[in-house]
Order: structure tokens, then C-alpha cells, then sequence
């Protein structure tokens, strides 16, 4: 990544096309200011064991709420600031972000556990660690272990050796790894046997069609039973419906996140989602 950066990549999008650059640098610079201006904010979508009922944790999903234009998705916004040093500044604002909103709603009496994702570019800065112990000395109050980071797959593979020991330095402070958006990259096993992640998070292009589309069934089912072997936690995300729950518990995937539980919601609204949770008739008797 760090090869195809600056002149590189300049160098290339010259070629290809000045205006482009031009107009992402606009935008750069507007992104740069929505943060110093305290625009972004974090959604959090709920997780649940679907075979429990329970509440397991919440995904933090940054947003950037424009004055003018409304809620832009990190989609449209992230891809400029990759690869940049602002995706530190970033990526650690993400961070206090979270611990600080887990021990504001420890302090109210929830126990959430909250995942981060983080940038690859973020996870290759030489004091990744040093940092995130600093972070997390600033919030003694929450215990390290409520906080997930979740890396790319893709990003995972950038130098297995490098990565591989970076998250366990990370999980000696006690902070869980999940790997994200799970089948989309290369997915080697050999990969996946190097990396200590607890977490394997089944990305939801495979599982949003799953009811209809047998090949994705399918992979769906080869996934889970390979975090089973390799006993890994495994999360499906994209459970657009309830019943997505039905073929997932089946195959014993228990944990999921998607549209048809909870969509990302602002903080000051998860406690009260929390409460209101119950497990669906439709997952009891699967
Ligand atoms: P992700 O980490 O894979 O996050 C899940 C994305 O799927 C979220 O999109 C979420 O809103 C969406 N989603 C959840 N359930 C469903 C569902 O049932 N159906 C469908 N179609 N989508 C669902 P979002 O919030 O737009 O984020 C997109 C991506 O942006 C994330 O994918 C993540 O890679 C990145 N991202 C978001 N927040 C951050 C952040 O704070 N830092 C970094 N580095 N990346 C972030
Ligand atoms: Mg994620
Ligand atoms: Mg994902
Ligand atoms: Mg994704």
C-alpha cells in the first residue's frame, strides 16, 4: 500500500485524469474540515447470538453528518483519507470515540463491547501498539477486552509475518481482533491459521442472497464450518431478515448483524434498543 502512495499514485492519476485530482482534493480538504468542525459522529449497529437472544456488542460505523447535505456514508468520504495521515488522526478519534461511549454506557449500566474498524494504513503505523496502549490507558474504566478491532482480510495479507505479530502484541492489552468482510479477499487458510483473530465476520455479499441462492448457502456453510474447525468465532453479517437466522442457526452460526435486527443508530439510541430486544418467535425452534 505504502509503495502505491503519494508519488506513485499522484503520478498515475495525472495520467489517467488532473480534474479528478483536483476535485478530491476539494475534497480532501472538506473532509479535514468536517472533522475540526465536529461533524462526524458514530452509528452502532447491534450484534446478537441468535441463539440466545442475547446482545453480544455493537459495531461502531463512522458518519459524517453535513450541515447541508445530511449523513454522507463512509463509502463516499473514507476512500480519500486512505492511505493518508489523517486516517490516524482518524482512526484514534474512532477509538476514544468508542471507549469513551462503552464506559458511558457501563456508567448507565450496559456492558457493550465495541468493534472498531480499522484502516489498513492505521494498523501499519510503526507504533500501532504503543498507541493503542496509550488510548487505552486514558479509559481505565473499560476493560480492554470490550474493544474489537476489525481489520480487512486484505489488509491481513499485506505481511502475514509483520501483521500476524502486531495482533498478538494487540491481544496481549487484552483487545479482540475479528476479520472482516470475511471471503472477499484471498482467504487462504494458511492466512487464516497465522492469524490469531477470534473473529470471523462472513462478509454479507454472501449473505444477504443466501435464502434464494444455493451457491451462496453454500458458502456461507463452508465458512462457518471452517470457523468452526479452526474454532474462530463466526459472525454473519448482512442478516437483512429474521429469517436469514433460520438456515445460519442451522449450520450453528449463532452470532449476527444486519439490517433485519438493527440498523446503525446513533448512540443515544442503542440503550434503549437494547431494552426493547427480544428474541424473535422464529429463531426459537429452528
Ligand atoms: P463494514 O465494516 O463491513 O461494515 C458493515 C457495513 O454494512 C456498514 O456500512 C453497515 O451499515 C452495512 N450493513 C449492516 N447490515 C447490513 C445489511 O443487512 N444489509 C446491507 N446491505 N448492509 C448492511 P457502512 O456503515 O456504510 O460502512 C461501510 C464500510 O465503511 C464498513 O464496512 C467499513 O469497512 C468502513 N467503515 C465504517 N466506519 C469506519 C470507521 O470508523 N473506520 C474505518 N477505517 N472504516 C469504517
Ligand atoms: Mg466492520
Ligand atoms: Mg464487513
Ligand atoms: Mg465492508
Amino acid at each position: 500500500i505504502a509503495k502505491l502512495n503519494g508519488k506513485n499514485r499522484s503520478h498515475m492519476f495525472d495520467i489517467v485524469n488532473e480534474r479528478h485530482i483536483r476535485e478530491n482534493h476539494t475534497l480532501l480538504t472538506r473532509v479535514l474540515k468536517a472533522y475540526e468542525q465536529n461533524e462526524f459522529q458514530l452509528y452502532y449497529q447491534p450484534k446478537v447470538n441468535m441463539h440466545t437472544g442475547e446482545v453480544i456488542g455493537a459495531e461502531a460505523l463512522i458518519r459524517w453528518i453535513h450541515p447541508q447535505q445530511g449523513m454522507i456514508p463512509p463509502d463516499v468520504f473514507l476512500p480519500l483519507v486512505e492511505n493518508t495521515e489523517f486516517s490516524v488522526t482518524l482512526g484514534e478519534w474512532v477509538m476514544r470515540q468508542a471507549l469513551e461511549q462503552m464506559g458511558k454506557w457501563s456508567t448507565a449500566g450496559l456492558v457493550l463491547p465495541v468493534s472498531i474498524n480499522i484502516s489498513g494504513y492505521h494498523l501499519q503505523q510503526a507504533d500501532f501498539v504503543r498507541r493503542l496502549a496509550k488510548v487505552l490507558n486514558e479509559f481505565p474504566q473499560v476493560p480492554s477486552d470490550w474493544l474489537e478491532l476489525e481489520i480487512l482480510e486484505t489488509t491481513a495479507m499485506e505481511d502475514l509475518d509483520r501483521i500476524a505479530q502486531l495482533l498478538d502484541d494487540c491481544m496481549k492489552l487484552g483487545v479482540h481482533f475479528a476479520l472482516d468482510d470475511f471471503g472477499t479477499g484471498y482467504s487462504s487458510l494458511t492466512y487464516l491459521r497465522r492469524l490469531p483473530t477470534q473473529t470471523m465476520k462472513i462478509d454479507r455479499s454472501f449473505v444477504i442472497d443466501m435464502l434464494s441462492n444455493s451457491m451462496d448457502h453454500a458458502l456461507v456453510a463452508g465458512i462457518v464450518g471452517l470457523g468452526k474447525s479452526l474454532e474462530r468465532e463466526v459472525i454473519a453479517e448482512g442478516v437483512e431478515s429474521l429469517e436469514h437466522g433460520i438456515p445460519l442457526l442451522r449450520m450453528g452460526c449463532y452470532l449476527a448483524q444486519g439490517y433485519g435486527i438493527a440498523r446503525p443508530m446513533s448512540a443515544d439510541k442503542v440503550q434503549e434498543w437494547v431494552a426493547q430486544w427480544q428474541m424473535p418467535a422464529i429463531w426459537r425452534n429452528y
